[in-house]
């Protein structure tokens, strides 16, 4: 019997406001960690042999039966494919109806004086573009860490994490993928906790 250890192959950190496109190969482990709590880190999930196989967080929800994402989710794309699993959760819940902030959408909450400010959006189109990830590959996407809890009445509020500083939350890849990170500079809703902040990607594959 031949045991293969899986050396740490990705030990990196993202700045808030920074983003990060990361192919994982199936089987290899990816964790996000809260470095200082309450960031959100928004993610979207691609089939790295076919970016148009993206992670759908419709199909997600409806196939899991549950809105928050936890250990045991298994993300799934437009096609019904599982991209990854998330193999493990210190935080208990992530969201994935808030989406990801723009310069339109942060206009339209808070006004014309926070156009100017950075948003995830371009984050993702600044790191997508090297895998050719463009605005039609922008899906609804799962924002790590961040609370959006959704009532009876089936409202829901962005309000102040659930996370704290040391939390983390693992995926496995089920096929070849590339996952594209944007660490949320929003500074108008509590997400970030009025002050966003960095995270830590680890990362154990076969390179
Ligand atoms: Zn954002």
């Amino acid at each position: 019997m031949t045991t293969t250890l899986q050396a740490t192959v990705l030990d990196t950190v993202v700045q808030a406001g920074d983003g990060a496109l990361i192919r994982v190969p199936a089987g290899g482990r990816l964790r996000i960690v809260d470095t200082h709590g309450n960031q959100a880190v928004d993610t979207l999930l691609y089939d790295a042999d076919d970016i148009d196989n993206r992670y759908s967080a419709f199909d997600t929800i409806r196939e899991q039966g549950a809105v928050y994402l936890t250990t045991g989710s298994r993300l799934l794309s437009t096609r019904l494919d599982e991209l990854a699993v998330i193999s493990d959760d210190t935080c208990g819940r992530h969201d994935t109806i808030g989406g990801a902030c723009a310069q339109e959408s942060n206009v339209i909450r808070y006004g014309e004086h926070v156009r100017h400010q950075h948003a995830c959006r371009q984050t993702f189109l600044a790191y997508g573009a090297a895998a050719g990830i463009g605005q039609r590959q922008l899906g609804h996407n799962i924002n790590f860490f961040m609370n959006v809890p959704v009532d009876s009445l089936g409202n829901l509020n962005f309000e102040d994490g659930v996370s704290a500083p040391g939390k983390y939350v693992e995926i496995v890849a089920s096929r070849d993928i590339l996952v594209l990170i944007s660490n949320c500079p929003q500074l108008n809703n509590p997400c970030n906790g009025w002050d966003p902040t960095a995270v830590q990607l680890l990362g154990w594959w076969e390179s």
